[in-house]
This record gives structure tokens, sequence and C-alpha cells, in this order.
């Protein structure tokens, strides 16, 4: 990059300036990471001082029977597929009540989009789920989900949003956002919820006082240039509602033989590779310095290993998702490695590794509890670290 535009965006960012598409554009262009992580860091520093996010949660996915077959996807199932499942409501409650500990605060649930399943069948799920477990809040359901609620009910998205709100829904979950730009969209989205009905229900939901988080899957078929309008169009979406809680960069993830029926089910795979841990450091920089009206950014460390998601929070990221004991949609498609679980003393021990102060947070990203600040690097020599995977 130019000498002149890096002085001139460092000054921008350093003055507190919104940054424009064209500035995005040029901080992916550049190959000083250490820079870019520099200013990712005096940004998050000024939203965020040294504190680290996280909660304590469970994935939990009703059904992998999907009506859609998303290009990326190795999630979905079709109906009649060897490990095709669907949960009765008492099998989901019982599944859930396995998962619950003392610690846990949330539930996120997110589907496929069963083709037979009725309407009813998910506010009353979410019912039951509340009454079995009402310490836990229920983060459920993506907005191209509520969109096949639409067509599956005959209602409308707001009496939709209302009647799962009744049932305990605390929030929406941030996913089917995927990559905004038609150019790009349609060689791997196929469902109907594009960015007119994505921010249509995000809009909603924010009206109606739920905190949402937004998501951008990146590192497939995009250029750095899609990235940036995506998170613009967000951006601006947020100017308008301010009901974004936090945005999260999803890594997009190569498949591998499937060891039950031999298939790979990712159509993009043999035209894609995976994002470097560079370029993933790199995108949640640009992300946090673009975003001024978002408050946090988050890394899911599941699809990213335990080192990047140390660094990351060296790059702008204040938020780390918590406990997972099974998450499959990701665990579907990850033979790296990465491990499923990490339990609260070892997501604090990364946190203050780093140099941060971890704070537990809750569903709406309100502070649950302060953990201590972190030991300076000097006292800790003597004693020896651990070594994150
Ligand atoms: S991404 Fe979601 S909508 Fe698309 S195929 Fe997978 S489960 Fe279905």
């Amino acid at each position: 990059m130019d000498v002149g535009l890096k002085r001139e965006l460092e000054a921008k960012v350093y003055a507190g300036e919104r940054l424009t598409r064209e500035d995005g554009i040029a901080l992916y262009d550049s190959d000083d990471l250490a820079w870019l992580g520099r200013l990712a860091h005096h940004k998050r520093t000024e939203m965020n001082g040294d504190r680290v996010m996280f909660n304590v949660n469970r994935h939990l996915n009703l059904t992998n029977v999907c009506s859609a077959s998303c290009a990326y996807c190795s999630f979905q199932r079709k109906p009649g597929e060897k490990d095709a499942y669907t949960m009765r409501i008492d099998e989901a409650v019982r599944k859930a009540k396995e998962m619950e500990d003392e610690q846990l605060t949330e539930l996120h649930i997110v589907n496929g989009l069963h083709p037979t399943l009725p309407w009813r069948y998910y506010p009353k799920v979410l019912r039951e789920l509340k009454a079995a477990l009402p310490n836990v809040k229920l983060k459920c359901f993506t907005a191209t989900e509520v969109q096949w609620f639409e067509k599956i009910s005959g209602l409308g998205a707001s009496e939709i949003l209302d009647e799962l709100m009744d049932a305990g829904m605390e929030s929406l979950t941030g996913g089917g956002a995927e990559i905004f730009d038609w150019e790009v969209r349609q060689h791997i989205v196929d469902h109907n919820t594009h960015w007119e009905d994505w921010s249509r229900i995000h809009r909603l939901a924010h009206e109606k006082g739920m905190k949402t988080p937004s998501t951008m899957l990146y590192g497939h078929i995009e250029e750095p240039r899609h990235r940036v309008d995506h998170v613009m169009r967000l951006r601006e979406l947020q100017d308008e509602t301010g009901g974004f809680a936090v945005f999260i960069p999803l890594r997009y993830q190569h498949d591998f033989v499937d060891s039950a029926d031999g298939k790979i089910r990712n159509r993009i795979q043999a035209q894609t590779t995976m994002a470097a841990p560079a370029e993933s450091l790199k995108t949640f920089a640009v992300s946090r310095l673009m975003f001024d009206n978002v408050p946090h950014v988050k890394c899911f460390w599941v699809m990213h290993g335990l080192s990047v998601a140390q660094l990351s929070l060296n790059f702008g990221v204040d938020d780390l998702d918590g406990s997972v004991v099974e998450y499959k949609i990701t665990h579907d498609a990850d033979s790296y490695g990465t491990p499923n679980t990490m339990h609260r003393s070892d997501l604090l021990d990364l946190i203050w590794d780093a140099g941060y102060q971890p704070v537990e947070r809750n569903t709406r990203y309100e502070i649950v509890r302060e953990y201590d600040k972190p030991i300076s690097l000097a006292e800790r020599r003597s004693e020896p670290q651990q070594v994150w995977a």
C-alpha cells in the first residue's frame, strides 16, 4: 500500500472518522498485518477497553432436514437420508436437559427448513424448553427460518416474531446472511432470503426490542469488495435501528468425506480454499475498523482453533463464543482437530494469557460477572504458560 494512503487511513482511524467503502477495500489490500492489528486494537480498546466477553451456551439443532441445498452447507440432509433426523418435542427437551448444567445461560437453536414440520411445532418446542430450563435464554432461528415460517404458516414475520417471543425467544440468530452481494450470493445460497428479507426481518426484530447478531460467511468465492459491501449494508441498517449487538465473521469450512455415506456435500469445494489464519485476522481487523456503530466483534473459536482465537483478541475481537459442547453445523465439516468442548476455566485462562479481562455476558450483552484483571506477563513469566492448539 502507498505510504501516503497508509498515513491517511491511520489518521482517520485515530481521529475516529468513519471509514468509506474505498477505505475498507484499501485495508484489505494491505499486507501489513501488524499495522492492521494495531489499528483494530486501537479501535477495540476505545470501544471495549481490555475486556473480552463470553457466554456459556450450548447449540441445539432440532432437525437437519432442509428443503434448500446451499452450495457450502454440509449440515443439511434430505428426507429419508440415512442420518437425517428431526427431534420430537420431548426429545428436544430431553437433549436440552442433558446439556444443562448450572453454568448454562443460553441455548442457540438453528435448523434446516423442514418441508413438512408444521409451524405450530416451533413455538411449542420453545414453550416446552422454556418451561424445562426457565433460566436459560433462547437464541433461535435465522432470518431464513423466519421467512420459511411465513411460507408454512401464512402469517407475516411480525406475528411470527410476536408468537416466538411470547413462547420464550430472546433473540434471533445471525445466520442466513452469508454474503449479501448477488454476484456471489446466487452461487452459494439456495433459499429465498436475500438482503431485502434478511434486513426486513432483523429490522422488525429490532423494532420489537430484540438485540440480534449479524454475521458474514467469508473465505469462499467472494472477494474483499464483497466483504466490504456486506459490512456497509449492515452498518447502514445499524445506523437506522441500533439493534445489532455484535458482528461475527464466520469462516467458510471445507467438507470431508462423510463416513456415514461417503459423500462430500460442499459443492463449491473444488473451486475454493479456506481462509488462512492471516486472512481471518485481517477480516476481523477490517470489520472492527469499518463498524464504528456495532459494539462487539466475535470470534467463534470452533471455526478457527484456539490459537487464532487468542490472537484475534489483538485484531479487533472482544467477544468469544463460550463453552460449546455440541455444534453440528460446523462439526460436520471439521476435521481439523478443533476441540468442540471448552470449559469456563479454559476460556478464562485463554483470555488472561492474552492479557485481557474476562467478562461473562448474557444473550443481550449485559454483564453477568466480571473476573479479575490479567496478571501482567512480567509477573507470569516464572509460571509455565498454557500452550493452545
Ligand atoms: S445453510 Fe441452512 S438453508 Fe441452506 S441448506 Fe444448509 S440448513 Fe438449509
